[in-house]
């Protein structure tokens, strides 16, 4: 297939909405936005062997390249809107492609996000993605603005991914069933958009967990120039994870990457508003700490070994 043929074929969607003006087949694209809203942008590669075990399906590939973009974008409280692909493949495998396309379809038709151009290269397997959000003007979420005495929260549960991935390299062992939802959770993961733009209006800071909930929290503590006491009873676990000892389970949900959930902070008077939001949107929320004076110190009331520098323990 010649690589004008495949664009067309695979890249080329339909139907364009009315604020992409030109889309994929010229040189660039062309977009209008709002007059009272913003560009939200950002970009993440996933590479082959790095960033998704070598063997991942195809259709997981092109889901899982797409949602930790819109990830990106729900930390940022911003509505998906359009984006790039930069595909660089080891050779041309139409039955690959058709996955791929598949499961990154399948996840932009569901938060509306509309494919606009990209680049189609030949070398070892990567995956880059630009997405493009907008927010109401000077609404975003950011990391810093967190104050002390704010709850902490986050959506989901956390470790399910690092689990899935310890299973498939051999260094952890699940029975079948929480090994097959735990590496369902490393390929598919689930983008809070709707949370993320219901936050605007209420958050104090935002960020999605992408290398791990302490490593994270640390970058949202130093923008917020603040600190964090964690509640180890209160770190949302997964069934297949409450299987493991406390320790494991815990590393898991502290250390491991991959989880793409929001963490966020929230003054204590919308914890109310913010239950209401958990009941109608059957969505998992748990208030895991609280923001302290120490700045970009993080503790824990259990003592935990290889938790990045700047934890401490506290009973
Ligand atoms: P140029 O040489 O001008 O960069 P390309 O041949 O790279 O043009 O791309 C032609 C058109 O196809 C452009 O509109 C580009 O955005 C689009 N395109 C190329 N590869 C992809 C892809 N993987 N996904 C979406 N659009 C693509
Ligand atoms: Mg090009």
């Amino acid at each position: 297939m010649h690589e004008f043929d495949l664009i067309k074929h695979y890249f080329t969607w339909t139907p364009v909405p009315s604020e992409v003006r030109l889309s994929v087949g010229d040189d660039a694209a062309i977009l209008q936005i709002p007059p009272h809203e913003e560009f939200i942008i950002s970009v993440d590669t996933l590479v082959e062997g790095v960033h998704f075990p070598v063997a991942t399906p195809a259709h997981a590939v092109g889901y899982k390249a797409l949602a930790v973009n819109l990830s990106d974008l729900a930390a940022m409280g911003a509505h998906p809107r359009w984006f790039t692909l930069a595909l660089t493949l080891p050779a041309v495998n139409q039955t690959w492609l058709e996955e791929f396309t598949r499961g990154l379809r399948e996840l932009a038709t569901e938060h509306q996000i509309f494919l606009i151009g990209g680049d189609t290269t030949r070398g070892p397997l990567s995956i880059t993605i630009q997405v493009m959000g907008t927010a109401p003007k000077y609404q975003a979420l950011l990391r810093q603005g967190a104050q002390v005495g704010d709850l902490i929260l986050v959506s989901g549960n956390l470790g399910d991914a690092a689990a899935g991935l310890a299973v498939i390299q051999q260094r952890l062992n699940l029975a079948h069933e929480e090994a097959t939802d735990c590496i369902q959770r490393l390929n598919y993961p689930s983008p809070r958009v709707e949370l993320g733009c219901w936050l605007r209006d209420y958050a104090t800071s935002c960020m999605d967990v992408s290398d791990g909930l302490v490593a994270d929290l640390k970058h949202l503590l130093k923008r917020s120039q603040v600190g964090a006491k964690l509640y180890h009873q209160n770190i949302p676990l997964s069934g297949a994870l409450h299987k493991l000892n406390l320790s494991t389970a815990l590393g898991l949900a502290l250390t491991g990457g991959d989880d793409y959930e929001l963490l966020f902070t929230l003054p204590q008077q919308h914890l109310e508003q913010l239950k209401q939001y958990q009941l109608v949107n059957q969505i998992k929320l748990s208030v895991i700490g609280e923001i302290t004076q120490q700045i970009e110190q993080v503790s824990l009331d259990y003592p935990l070994v290889n938790l990045p520098d700047g934890y401490n323990h506290f009973q």
